[in-house]
């Protein structure tokens, strides 16, 4: 999508912003007793901040369970993805970009029609994690309007934050009545590197109950539709059940 800076999230490692990184320095020069003030280290996920509201990134089922989520559309290849997810008798959850949601509201009815579960992904997939409250929640609720300007009556069920950057965002999300929907593992699907990576990646990080982060949306992802469309039989056969994320 020319118009748009392309959507990369940042590496999983590199969660706190470094505007919390030198608060945290400024606090341990100022005194070990500081530390206790400051924000809880979330070592490993990607929910790094001030967030006290949970951010769910399993399907809460023990097992052979795992959860497609797909952000950033609706998108040029969303269309192809409801066509994979339906031929699979497979149901995920859809993080939509408000602008996007504004440029293809058909496709957003036809995401609910198919028995997918919306998230809200932000209006304009800005980094949000040093807004205030209120300028969060004025976002939401412009990105939820939109939705529901599309398919009116949709509920949204998660909020998702671009580049996991949560920032006080879970809290706002989650007063507003949606889930914070977090992720365990991505693909890099972003930056194509070829389908046939795409397939292999996604089939070293499906684990038990993990809510995998793909892209339908925010340029070219025919490479990820074709990874999906090979990986759910391959693991339906052994087992696996394709189910939702924790609620
Ligand atoms: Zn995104």
């Amino acid at each position: 999508m020319p118009t748009t800076p392309h959507p990369r999230p940042p590496a999983r490692r590199t969660r706190r912003p470094r505007r919390t990184v030198r608060l945290l320095l400024g606090l341990l020069l100022a005194g070990g007793a500081a530390l206790a003030t400051a924000p809880a280290a979330t070592a490993g996920s990607q929910d790094a901040g001030r967030a006290a509201a949970t951010i769910v990134t399993s399907t809460g089922r023990v097992g052979n369970s795992v959860a497609f989520t797909f952000d950033d559309g609706p998108g040029q290849n969303t269309g192809q993805m409801l066509d994979v997810l339906r031929r699979h008798n497979v149901k995920a959850v859809f993080c939509l970009w408000g602008d996007h949601v504004r440029q293809n509201p058909d496709m957003v009815r036809r995401i609910v029609a198919d028995g997918h579960v919306l998230c809200n992904h932000s209006m304009t997939h800005a980094d949000m994690g040093g807004w205030p409250a209120d300028r969060i929640r004025s976002d939401l609720q412009a990105t939820n309007d939109a939705i529901r300007s599309a398919a009116p009556g949709a509920t949204v069920t998660y909020f998702r934050a671009p580049y996991g950057n949560w920032g006080q965002a879970a809290d706002v999300a989650a007063q507003m009545g949606m889930v914070p929907l977090g992720w365990r593992a991505d693909i890099g699907d972003w930056q194509p590197p070829g389908a046939d990576a795409l397939t292999q990646r996604l089939r070293e990080r499906i684990t038990q109950g993990a809510v995998i982060l793909m892209h339908d949306g925010g340029g070219d992802r025919s490479q990820t539709v074709t990874a999906v469309d090979r990986v759910i039989p391959e693991f339906r056969n052994r087992g696996w059940s394709f189910d939702l994320p924790a609620r």
